[in-house]
């Protein structure tokens, strides 16, 4: 029984502070702008359904170092103080940019560097150990966390199915949509023909025991769920496992919709995406060590430029083949 209270008793780490208000409420007060008028599932999705809220992310000069197991423990059990504890490991060093309302800031950098320790802190899986992350202005600790949750949307490189109908799966995103909403989610996710030429449509069940769907399948599900969820920050890992071309451009086309309107912070593994970016980080251990877009980082000659030969210049040779095919 001691053992079972003990775990009773346990606190998330990371909680909502006394006080903390709705993301929704922070932004209406401080009038930055509201939502567009309904019109209809399908208009929403294609227009990018954040359009004209998206707020602003920024790292305000962010220091974090992982909590250790003992700090996690000590932390969970109020009555303990949390002192003598060692020292972390600081990953990230004055991490500080801002990505502006529907930008797209590209994250790259070799591996270790704290791309993912940086997409993580956006939704407050941890709070950071000095420094301030906002959106809209506000310390994201100074927001409630379903609030916060709800307007970041998460994609990972492996999105998680539920051994479960494509309904469930999709309804996981918001629990009320409708069969019209989630239909037009798989739509403009580039999924919809495949899933309603499979003989149970919605119906099917997904997952290890049930219908297997392709990597690039997998992903343009979850982008299907995002959509559905409308969230206005996005967080995005690009898949780095190989997607035939034909998946890639759909999962390419996908993405043009998910992240339209948004303000999206990706881990980027593909060129075109990088291409794209308002904004290319580069992170070097724990820290921004070049900033800008591809032709003015690739013109400095430092580490974008030797990650570009190193990574990227394959692809760019592949898509370079793939448009003169094109135009043959
Ligand atoms: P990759 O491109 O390989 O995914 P990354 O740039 O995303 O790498 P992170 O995963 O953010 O790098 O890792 C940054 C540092 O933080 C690494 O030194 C890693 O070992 C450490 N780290 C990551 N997750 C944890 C954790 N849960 N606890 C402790 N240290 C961690």
């Amino acid at each position: 029984f001691d053992r079972v209270f003990e775990v009773l008793d346990l606190k998330p780490l990371i909680r909502d502070r006394e006080g903390a208000r709705a993301l929704g409420e922070v932004r209406e007060t401080s009038g930055n702008g509201s939502a567009p008028a309904a019109e209809g599932p399908k208009a929403d999705l294609e227009k990018g359904a954040a359009k004209g809220r998206a707020p602003t992310v920024r790292f305000d000069h962010v220091r974090f170092a992982y909590p250790s197991a003992e700090e996690v423990s000590l932390a969970s059990l109020e009555s303990i103080a949390r002192t003598d504890t060692a020292p972390a490991r600081e990953v990230l060093h004055d991490v500080d940019f801002a990505a502006a309302p529907g930008q797209l800031v590209a994250l790259v950098g070799p591996s270790g560097a704290g791309k993912t320790t940086i997409t993580h802190l956006v939704s407050r899986l941890y709070d950071v150990s000095g420094g301030a992350v906002r959106i809209g202005g506000t310390d994201v600790r100074d927001l409630t966390l379903d609030s916060l949750r709800s307007e970041v949307g998460v994609v990972s490189q492996d999105a998680h199915l539920f051994h479960d109908t494509i309904r469930e799966n999709m309804r996981y995103a918001r629990p009320e949509a409708t069969d019209e909403e989630i239909g037009a989610a798989l739509e403009a996710a580039q999924i919809g023909p495949l899933i309603a030429a499979m003989p149970e449509g919605l119906d099917t069940v997904v997952g290890d025991r049930g219908y297997r769907l392709s990597g690039g399948e997998k992903q343009r599900l979850a982008i299907a769920r995002l959509l559905l969820k409308a969230p206005s920050v996005v967080v995005l890992d690009e898949a780095t496992a190989h997607l035939d071309s034909e998946s890639e451009a759909a999962v390419q086309r996908a993405l043009r919709t998910a992240l339209a309107g948004r303000t999206s912070l990706v881990i980027a593994h593909r060129l075109s995406t990088i291409r794209e970016a308002d904004q290319i980080l580069v992170i070097e251990d724990g820290r921004v060590a070049e900033r800008g877009r591809h032709e003015e980082l690739l013109l400095q000659g430092g580490l974008y430029a030797e990650l570009y030969r190193t990574q990227f210049a394959r692809q760019d040779g592949d898509e370079r083949s793939d448009a003169a095919l094109t135009r043959d």
